[in-house]
């Protein structure tokens, strides 16, 4: 098919169809909404971009998305940094920061293990979790990782390991369907899981 659109239109496209839940419809339609606004506007919008790109990094305390170098949850004052809550990845911070009900301080892991994908403890970041977790006087440990395989394999792993300092553990679970990702879980149901978390 030829494409009938202006080159830089079409090369556009190619390039926002390459973002995730952006298929070549909703592609048009974008490049149809930059086209009606301001200059200022999309100016605005692709400086907003880059700034994001260029200063976000991992926080040095917990791996979540930072724009300096501590996150805003590891520098709050009001949060209790007794209690680590550990998840996969940092959209999952965001998840369970919106059903509200969580007070504590996480630690991302950047991943999962995947023995299929290749992936083992060694590309987590499990060495650093180990010495907060010795560093500091951690009350309770909830493990927050994804109700897959890949999820429960890196949960067994981690309650393994951190079973012998004889810090508390427990893993949310109730109400968060078999088999699926935080992400896709609502608040509520996710509040209920965290409320409901069981001792391992
Ligand atoms: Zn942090």
């Amino acid at each position: 098919m030829v494409p009938h659109h202006a080159d830089s239109i079409e090369k556009l496209i190619n390039r926002l169809i390459k973002l995730p839940g952006i298929g070549r419809r909703s592609a048009e339609r974008i490049v149809a909404y930059i086209l009606d606004s301001s200059t200022e506007e999309i100016r605005g919008l692709a400086g907003s971009m880059m700034r994001v790109k260029e200063s976000i990094r991992f926080c040095r305390i917990c791996n979540n998305l930072s724009e300096g170098e501590i996150c805003k949850i590891c520098q709050d004052a009001h949060r209790r940094k007794d209690i680590i809550c550990i998840v996969e990845k940092p959209g999952d911070v965001a998840v369970i920061e919106k059903s509200a009900k969580y007070n504590g301080a996480y630690h991302v892991l950047l991943g999962s293990i995947s023995p299929l994908e290749g992936r083992g403890p060694a590309d987590l970041k499990i060495d650093s979790l180990l010495l907060r977790l010795k560093q500091n006087n951690i009350r309770e440990v909830i493990i927050a990782t994804d109700a897959d395989t890949e999820g429960e394999t890196t949960a067994l792993y981690l309650a393994k390991l951190i079973k012998p300092s004889g810090i508390k553990l427990t893993r949310i679970g109730v109400g968060i369907p078999v088999g699926s990702n935080l992400e896709y879980a609502d608040s509520a149901t996710l509040s209920k899981a965290m409320e409901s978390r069981q001792n391992i």
